[in-house]
């Protein structure tokens, strides 16, 4: 089978590989029928998240189920599933709790030996463990595009909006407007934000956010601060949601968030960060990080996309083949795309 391969910093492939096959009872084997390039992807892609060289990469899939371990109870073969980004044992401490994105045996799709040497789904097949917990079957009526979204970037935007704590009637601030920080916005007027002001420099993505219910702050065309300013009587946002991952906007959540809110980072850190905790602290704040919950919210999240009042579609800007993967790596690295999907 062919799968996208990370060969060296701004270089993957696509190389014969051998087909997956079941190695324990809750394994599922799954045809990709669709995969998603990310943001996430990108870091590999730069190098910043280290993997090995020939690792297959790629986390977000939609599918057929091929093949079924003897204790795979909740798809069957022949059904049409989707797969969240990382896996969970379901026994663990962690995974009693809830806490699926902290399992002690979490592996992520794509992310070489790091994280748990699952190879990845940008490829013609996929294996998946623990598929009673990872994969669901696609509500009858979903496109294989937005049932795409819920096994990672929508269940990412949901958990940010989820964590932090949002209450109907808030104003929220939403940092970066790639794929995560726009669904974050969607998210986020789902659950009734009054206001989302969404930021950014990207004057397409800025219009993205807008036709999904957030009001759109040019990131250098505009003072954030002011515009935060006179969105919240002088007071800072309810809560701020870094869909960015750099230490420069956790800095300027600290600034944008009203005393005693919460500053939610799902944007990656993989590194130090230097931020100004004397005005953390002073200002009462509740940071919170980290991997997002997808499992955990993955049936709420597909209900929520089901009944259309979640709606990624205008996320998708490409359809590009698995053979074309190089390219479609370059044209995501250039920011010319905000979802690409990947089909056989
Ligand atoms: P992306 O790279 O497409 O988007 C980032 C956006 O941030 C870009 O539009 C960029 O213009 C903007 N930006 C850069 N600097 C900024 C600044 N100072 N202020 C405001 N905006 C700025 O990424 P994405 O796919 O949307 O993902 C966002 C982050 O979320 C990435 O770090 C990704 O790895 C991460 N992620 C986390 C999880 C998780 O489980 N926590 C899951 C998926 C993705
Ligand atoms: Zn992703
Ligand atoms: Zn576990």
């Amino acid at each position: 089978m062919r799968a996208v391969t990370f060969q060296s910093p701004g270089v993957v492939s696509v190389e014969e590989r051998p087909e997956p096959e079941l190695l324990d009872g809750e394994d599922a084997i799954v045809r990709v029928d669709v995969s998603g390039v990310c943001g996430s992807d990108l870091h590999i892609y730069h190098g910043r998240v280290q993997i090995e060289p020939g690792f297959t990469i790629g986390h977000e899939y939609v599918g057929t189920v091929l093949a079924v371990g003897d204790a795979v109870t909740r798809v069957a073969v022949g059904d049409r599933v989707l797969g969240c980004f990382m896996t969970a044992c379901g026994t663990c401490f962690f995974c009693r709790r809830g806490l699926y994105h902290r399992c002690e045996h979490s592996r992520t799709f794509g992310h070489g030996a790091a994280l748990g040497s699952l190879q990845g789904t940008q490829a013609d097949m996929t294996l998946v463990p623990h598929a009673n917990l990872v994969l669901r079957r696609v509500p009858d009526g979903l496109s294989d595009d937005v049932a795409l979204f819920a096994g990672d970037v929508m269940g990412t935007g949901f958990h940010a909006v989820v964590e932090s704590e949002l209450r109907p009637g808030d104003v929220a601030a939403v940092l970066g407007l790639g794929p995560v920080g726009l669904c974050a916005v969607q998210a986020a007027r789902a659950v009734g934000a009054a206001r989302v002001l969404a930021i950014d420099s990207v004057p397409e993505r800025l219009a993205v956010a807008e036709s999904l219910g957030g009001e759109p702050v040019h990131l250098e065309e505009q003072d954030v601060r002011q515009v935060v300013r006179d969105a919240t009587e002088g007071r800072g946002v309810d809560v701020c949601i870094d869909a960015v991952g750099d230490p420069k906007v956790l800095d300027s959540a600290i600034r944008l968030t009203r005393a005693c809110g919460n500053i939610q980072c799902v944007g990656v850190y993989a590194e130090r960060a230097e931020v100004h905790m004397g005005l953390f602290w002073l200002k009462t704040l509740t940071l919170r990080g980290g991997q997002a919950n997808v499992i955990g919210h993955i049936d709420r999240v597909l209900a929520l996309l089901s009944a259309g009042v979640l709606d990624p579609s205008a996320l998708v800007t490409h359809h590009m083949k698995l053979d074309e993967a190089p390219e479609a790596y370059a044209v995501f690295d250039r920011r010319e795309a905000l979802k690409i999907v990947l089909t056989p």
